[in-house]
């Protein structure tokens, strides 16, 4: 055929080019009809019964996570969905519709889901009819451990993912797989999964409609994720094209490698420290060759993916311990536990996938706070490594100041029980908390006075202020960070930084985005986090800016930012290319 060409959202900018490797059972998408060749039945069924063991392991988990004091019904529940497990009417049923159709097993396993379902319908007892959700829960872990396996199937190396949607677990599990892109149907540029894909140089293109199905399997796909755009099946002179234009990419980024060990000084002389938000045991290295001032944050979260059962103090020490001697002295903000909304688990403080606003629920410090027994380990790290290195800590989220108070209540028993066991600590560590909610923007003052330092989220404030998910595609042509609400908040909080004397830095992508640097510059910031890979941009931007003339600039342009509107002055600001 001609090459196709396919749209969607680039969430990073790099380019790629490998076979497609397509993922069709995974993600949130429905399950469709699917047979497999009858050489292959076999394998399907040890497919289908190891995602059954795999389900049965993550019940048996969360049972054993239950305190002893909780209330009989919660443990009859996880022991109901074990039950499930062994019943034929989900193991032996779903077995011999492959068997006698030659179904590939999610097939088998969601016709048999059906039937069940509609006997439950039937039911004139109604507590009996909500029986059925029980069932969906069981089907639904035996499906996630179905796609999770196929994704280890076969090779993937230099291969980009077509998938409906990927979790951030799975992203990385793929990086080490060494995949060369992501391509998927759903998801927004601020995704969990979509800052990953930036932060370890994977290009993607996310809201991709019907990827699985245009695409093919093993066809060549060019993913050029600066624009967006998915070629299937490219002739010599795109190949060609694109070759020279991944050339010109690494000698820009050559280029900037001489910028290293220079100063981040305004051409005005105002001094700005570049710090790295950072995830993954490689981002340490890139942290330093980068140069970077510091680590503005740490995603302490990725901790939890891919491993079974949750991190006990020793794995969580082991683990921030490893940054802060591979960073060598460089500062490093470790922010406590973000997990809810896109970034879930596999097993245990799963935060309900049926509340229906996640983003708006139980997460970040409001599930820590929740659940000390999740968090106290955690807490308990972080304070002991404080004592081998220059650490702060930080809280997600925060919305009211009773959460500082709790948390720093917290904080003080914590300490007085690694008092208690001998063990060192730092007795002053810094506590900062993240901006994102706007109601903590707009009272930064008050959140200013009672920390050590603020970082404004704008991943999460833009999506809060302007009531977008950030990881649906759908609304994402509304997600502005130069929307003059959220630039109002953003220009609060760093006069409320002013007025106490606190630092105030920016961990959200917006302070990665070279096209943001001389903008936030007028507005006063003067501190900023970001991707490794961003910085030495962010700082090209800011040597070649004076901070003085663009503070005048934005003077000139508040006013409208006051009165709700688009400033004309604003565009100039925002313009990468207004510096050459
Ligand atoms: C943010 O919300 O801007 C942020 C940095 O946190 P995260 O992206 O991890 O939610
Ligand atoms: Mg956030």
């Amino acid at each position: 055929r001609v090459t196709l060409a396919c749209t969607g959202i680039g969430v990073s900018r790099g380019i790629a080019l490998g076979p497609a490797h397509i993922f069709r059972h995974g993600g949130r998408a429905e399950v469709s009809a699917r047979t497999v060749e009858p050489g292959e039945l076999e394998a399907e069924i040890v497919r289908f019964c190891g995602a059954v063991s795999q389900a049965r392991e993550h019940f048996r988990e969360v049972r054993a996570q239950i305190p002893a004091d909780t209330r009989s019904e919660i443990i009859a529940f996880i022991d109901a969905h074990l039950l499930m497990l062994d019943d034929d009417a989900l193991v032996k049923a779903p077995i011999r519709l492959m068997r006698e159709h030659g179904y590939a097993a999610e097939w088998a396993l969601q016709l048999q889901r059906d039937a069940l379902v509609e006997v439950f319908d039937r039911m004139e007892d109604p507590y009996l009819r909500t029986r059925k959700d029980d069932v969906d829960h069981v089907v639904g872990q035996v499906q996630h451990h179905l796609s999770r396996g196929e994704k280890e199937l076969g090779e993937l190396q230099g291969s980009v993912i077509v998938s409906q949607d990927l979790m951030p677990a799975d992203a990385i599990l793929l990086h080490n797989r060494g995949v060369a892109a992501f391509v998927t149907e759903f998801g927004g540029p601020m995704s969990h999964t979509a800052i990953l894909a930036r932060s370890l140089g994977i290009p993607a293109v996310v809201g991709v409609r019907q990827a699985t199905r245009c695409l093919r399997q093993g066809e060549r796909l060019i993913v050029d994720s600066l624009h967006g755009v998915v070629l299937a099946d490219p002739g010599e002179a795109t190949v060609d094209h694109y070759g020279r234009r991944l050339d010109d990419v690494r000698h820009r980024f050559d280029a900037l490698k001489r910028l290293v060990g220079r100063r981040a000084v305004t051409r005005d002389g105002q001094d700005v420290r570049l710090m790295t938000n950072i995830e993954l045991p490689e981002d340490i290295e890139a942290t330093r060759q980068a140069g970077a001032d510091g680590v503005g944050l740490y995603r302490t979260e990725f901790l939890y993916m891919n491993r079974e059962g949750q991190p006990d103090e020793e794995a969580h020490y082991a683990a921030y311990l490893e940054v802060v001697q591979g960073l060598d002295g460089i500062p490093v903000t470790i922010r406590t536990l973000d997990l809810g909304a896109d970034k879930q688990l596999e097993s245990g403080y799963v935060v309900e996938s049926s509340v229906c606003n996640p983003a708006l629920g139980l997460r970040a410090v409001r599930l820590c706070l929740k659940e000390p027994g999740l968090f106290r380990p955690q807490l308990r790290a972080i304070l002991r490594v404080a004592a081998e290195g220059p650490v702060r800590l930080m809280i997600p989220m925060l919305t009211n100041l009773h959460e500082v108070r709790v948390l720093k209540q917290l904080l003080e028993e914590t300490r007085a029980s690694l008092e208690r066991d001998g063990l060192p600590h730092d007795p002053n560590l810094p506590v900062g908390g993240m901006i994102e909610v706007p109601a903590a923007a707009l009272s930064a003052g008050a959140f200013a006075r009672e920390l050590d330092f603020l970082s404004i989220g704008t991943n999460d404030l833009v999506q809060y202020t302007l009531a977008i998910d950030r990881v649906d595609d759908e609304v994402n042509y509304l997600y502005d960070p130069l929307h003059p609400a959220v630039l109002r908040l953003i220009r609060m909080v760093i006069e409320a930084g002013e007025r106490t004397g606190t630092a105030v830095s920016m961990c959200g992508e917006m302070a990665g985005d070279p096209r943001f640097t001389r903008l936030l510059l007028g507005m006063g910031l003067r501190e900023f986090s970001m991707q490794p890979g961003s910085l030495l941009e962010v700082k090209r931007m800011l040597i070649a800016s004076d901070a003085g003339r663009l503070a005048d600039t934005v003077r000139e342009i508040l006013p409208d930012l006051e009165a709700g509107s688009i400033p004309p002055g604003l565009e100039t600001l925002c313009s990468v290319e207004s510096l050459h």
